[in-house]
């Protein structure tokens, strides 16, 4: 197929286009490249430099189809700066659904996530909860879940909103080029461990030890962004028109965040030191994903189950 990957310059993007490339599809990078690395595009896809809302420009070239990761995903600055998350998140993906009606575009992958979810009522969290966002970001990606049920209803797009639990690890590709997390601002866990283990950090802020959880920090569902990529592959080629679908995308299995830090410190040899920190605004005590959905309908699995194969691979990743 011809594709446009938005965000393609991104952690989750580039590995996905990496693996659409080497499953014999044409691909087209749109990315701003504002969090995004030029050098992260995969060899094989064209790059064009720009915002999705230019996206009509490139469409107009004729595709089969979108998938779509260009977005600001950082919670906290979502609940500083909520109209840029609505702008960008909901404005941004508005004008991009526009331009692939206008081309006749007839489908969309969608990266969704778990924020849509908020304080789950149930573990593991089906996509029949309740969608409740407790900030701007998961709101925003809750919004374009809705756009695309009316898109497909009324104009017949074939949509899947993929909604990622924490993701993680790094992803080889069959030429050896390694497709790795390496944000400017870096938020999440494991690479903020790891940086300490790396002496770019002296230590790592465990946020929040009074949770209602075995060992009071909070616990989550680490899947390996080579299992989340190969998701994408599937819900392509499943896209129906007409119809919206929704799958959430994690391993099934929780991890503390003091179990992180620990197979972070045996896999990386480094003591690793930790400083208790307030907890962070919104953070729920645990989140971890049924992916029951996803296996069933697709045949999707997580494969890369093991913690440790997971941090082994994001410290591999990491530029030295
Ligand atoms: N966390 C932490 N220290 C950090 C970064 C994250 O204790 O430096 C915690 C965070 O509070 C959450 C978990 O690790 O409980 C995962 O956070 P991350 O930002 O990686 O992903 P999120 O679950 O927010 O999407």
């Amino acid at each position: 197929m011809r594709l446009l990957v938005t965000g393609g310059a991104g952690y989750i993007g580039s590995a996905v286009a990496a693996q659409l490339i080497e499953a014999g599809h044409e691909v087209t990078v749109l990315d701003d490249l504002s969090t995004g690395h030029a050098d992260a595009v995969p060899p094989g896809a064209s790059f064009v430099e720009g915002s999705i809302t230019q996206a009509a420009d490139i469409l107009d070239r004729g595709f089969d189809g979108v998938l779509h990761f260009a977005a600001r995903s950082l919670v906290g600055e979502s609940v500083e700066k909520p109209g840029l998350y609505w702008e960008n998140n909901l404005g941004g993906t508005l004008a991009l659904l526009e331009a692939m009606r206008g081309a006749g575009v007839p489908r969309i992958v969608f990266s969704s996530t778990a924020a849509t979810y908020g304080e789950p009522e149930n573990t593991p969290i089906l996509e029949t909860d309740p969608t409740r966002p407790t900030n701007p970001y998961g709101a925003s990606k809750l919004a374009v879940d809705t756009a695309l049920t009316a898109f497909a209803g009324l104009h017949g797009l074939g949509a899947v909103s993929l909604r990622y639990f924490n993701v993680a690890g790094a992803y080889t590709a069959a030429d050896g080029r390694v497709y790795g997390e390496r944000h400017t601002v870096e938020t999440h866990l494991i690479p903020n461990v790891l940086a300490v283990a790396l002496g770019r950090r002296e230590s790592v802020s465990v946020f929040g030890t009074d949770y209602p959880t075995p060992d009071g920090t909070c616990v989550r569902d680490y899947i390996h962004v080579a299992d989340l990529a190969r998701a994408h592959l599937l819900a392509l080629e499943s896209c129906a028109p007409g119809a919206h679908k929704i799958y959430n995308l994690g391993s099934g299995t929780g991890f503390s965040v003091q179990e992180v830090i620990s197979v972070c410190r045996e896999v990386t040899g480094h003591p690793i030191p930790t400083v208790v920190a307030e907890r962070r605004a919104g953070d729920p005590a645990v989140l971890v994903a049924s992916s029951e959905r996803i296996q069933r309908e697709l045949g999707w699995k997580a494969e890369h189950v093991d913690l440790r194969g997971i941090v082994t691979d994001a410290w591999a990743a990491l530029p030295r």
